[in-house]
């Protein structure tokens, strides 16, 4: 239960100006107001160096206004993302990419889930997606996205229990295991990768991914997954759609790690 006394403060850290990072941090502020909770963005020019970055993460870190900070990604070429999270207080790390909270996930005692492989779960939860005895195949082993909903899928949890095979760029023949899967993860960044030709008919298919594609449209262009949608949509079980889907999710698990962050901050 949230304190009602107690604002969740989150603290965005937004290097550089890529228009879609811009896009995000925007969209959560409106959405951490939209549901009593702050957002202070902090942005740094593209060139600003990593370790000014890290003394900043730092100083947010004994800032008791703060109950969790987040770095916006991607980041410029020159900044290591994980040593900027790293440096993150693992108390305050709500998106749970600090070593200590994935460590503690693949071990079985999960303090912060990162948001997109919550959304999922809590998404097959909603559903009532089984997932016990079922084969989860996962297209993409990045560690913010593949790897967690992977080892979530296999641990012997409320939505796991699943066999897991965990696809990637090396990956032989990825249709042959998409084939077998009675749910579908793509977490590629590569549009329409996956197509009707690859999935069966009894699959639930979560795609993860956002892919802006260049059109003549006035805003000159559109966002699309990982997945056919409407290739695969009158073929498959269930799809989630691009956008929508997994991403208002993650917003939305993101304000969750925040209020538990602020509740555990005032315990
Ligand atoms: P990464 O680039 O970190 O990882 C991509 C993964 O996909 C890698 O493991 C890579 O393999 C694999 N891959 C790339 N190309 C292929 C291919 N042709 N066949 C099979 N596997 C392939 O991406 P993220 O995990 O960070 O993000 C994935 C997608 O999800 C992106 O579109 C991103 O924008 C989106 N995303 C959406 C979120 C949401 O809220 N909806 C949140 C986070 C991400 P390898 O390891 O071999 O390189």
């Amino acid at each position: 239960m949230h304190d009602k006394n107690i604002i969740p403060h989150l603290a965005v850290v937004l290097v550089g100006d890529n228009p879609a990072s811009k896009i995000y941090v925007r969209n959560k502020r409106k959405f951490f107001l939209k549901n009593n909770c702050h957002a202070d963005i902090f942005t740094f020019e593209s060139n600003v160096s990593e370790n000014k970055i890290i003394e900043f993460i730092k100083e947010l870190n004994f800032n008791n206004k703060f109950h969790g900070v987040l770095i916006q990604l991607p980041l410029p070429k020159h900044i290591n993302s994980q040593n900027l999270v790293n440096n993150i207080d693992p108390q305050k790390d709500v998106d749970g990419f600090h070593p200590e909270n994935l460590g503690k996930l693949f071990l079985g005692y999960p303090k912060f889930i990162p948001c997109t492989p919550y959304g999922i779960i809590k998404l097959l939860d909603y559903y009532n997606i089984e997932t016990e005895g079922k084969h989860a195949v996962v297209v993409g082993r990045s560690n913010i996205v593949g790897k967690p909903i992977g080892s979530l899928l296999s641990q012997s949890f409320k939505k796991g229990n699943s066999t897991v095979t965990v696809c990637h760029s090396k990956t032989n023949s990825i249709r042959e295991h998409t084939l077998k899967a009675d749910i579908l993860i793509a977490a590629t960044g590569v549009a329409n990768l996956i197509t009707p030709d690859m999935v069966n008919e009894n699959v639930n298919i979560i795609d993860v991914g956002i892919n802006r594609i260049e059109d003549n449209s006035d805003r000159g262009y559109h966002i699309t997954g990982d997945v056919d949608f409407e290739g695969c949509f009158n073929k498959v079980n269930s799809i989630t759609p691009v956008p929508g889907g997994v991403g208002p999710m993650t917003i939305m698990m993101l304000l969750m790690n925040i209020v538990q962050a602020a509740n555990n901050a005032n315990k």
